[in-house]
């Protein structure tokens, strides 16, 4: 008995299809969508990085 799994994408949550070239999203829009944010996390995280905190002598 082969248990069906209903992939829902993760950026509009609709059921993908189970052959969807674009798994795990259900369309090429998604997939570029979630790539884009995921891009731009990565960008702000190494914007945001800041060197440790350097000790000042007074
Ligand atoms: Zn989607």
């Amino acid at each position: 008995m082969t248990k069906k799994v209903n992939i829902t994408c993760p950026n509009c949550k609709k059921i993908v299809e189970i052959d969807s070239r674009f798994k795990p999203f259900c369309s090429k829009a998604c997939k570029s969508i979630d790539f884009l944010r995921w891009a731009n996390e990565e960008v702000a995280i190494e914007t945001f990085e800041q060197p440790p905190e350097e000790q000042e002598d007074y």
